[in-house]
């Protein structure tokens, strides 16, 4: 049996590189230990696909988002595979359509002071009776609140818990919010 683990080098990156094409994976260099040749990145998430590895992650189950940034593998739960991947996605689908806009106005509108990502999500959880780790209303709730955010309805107060890249890429662990006010 042949392994493929999949390796992506990061090549020298420029200083006006464009932030989207690096976080999704541009300015690097894909190899497989099977020696197929992986022009781009299109070509190692087909390869990752073609042997049941997670496509965002192609098997490792970290996601190196910039040089010196790398998290757990959202996309597969961490295990790599494609398999968790489709899985996950179907409960992507599946979380979108029981946690609405409407459904997350309603848990946050009676809140006057300031509220956490999680207290939303523990909320809704608790709502639709929702174990643990069964759909993941952690990021879907994020969507919504950015979406009312978006939308001007609420006002996000906490600072960024890190700056990948400038203020251009950031990372928000548990953000919080207030309702705007007017
Ligand atoms: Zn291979
Ligand atoms: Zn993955």
């Amino acid at each position: 049996m042949r392994i493929h683990t999949i390796t992506a080098l990061w090549e020298d990156i420029p200083d006006d590189a464009d932030d989207l094409v690096l976080v999704r994976g541009g300015f690097r260099v894909y190899l497989c230990l099977c020696g197929r040749p992986l022009a781009d990145r299109t070509a190692a998430e087909l390869h990752a696909s073609e042997t049941n590895q997670c496509t965002t992650c192609l098997g490792s189950a970290v996601e190196n988002i910039v040089p010196d940034f790398s998290q757990q593998c959202t996309a597969c739960a961490g295990t790599g595979r494609r398999r968790a991947q489709l899985t996950w996605q179907l409960a992507h689908a599946e979380a979108e359509t029981m946690i609405t806009v409407e459904f997350v106005r309603g848990l946050i509108a009676g809140f006057t002071e300031p509220f956490r990502l999680s207290e939303v999500a523990d909320l809704a959880r608790d709502t639709l009776n929702l174990p643990v780790g069964r759909l993941p209303v952690g990021p879907r709730v994020r969507d919504v609140l950015r979406s009312l955010e978006a939308r001007g309805e609420l006002v996000l107060l906490s600072a960024p818990d890190e700056l990948l890249r400038g203020t251009s890429v950031m990372l928000y662990r548990d953000p919080y919010w207030e309702h705007a006010t007017g």
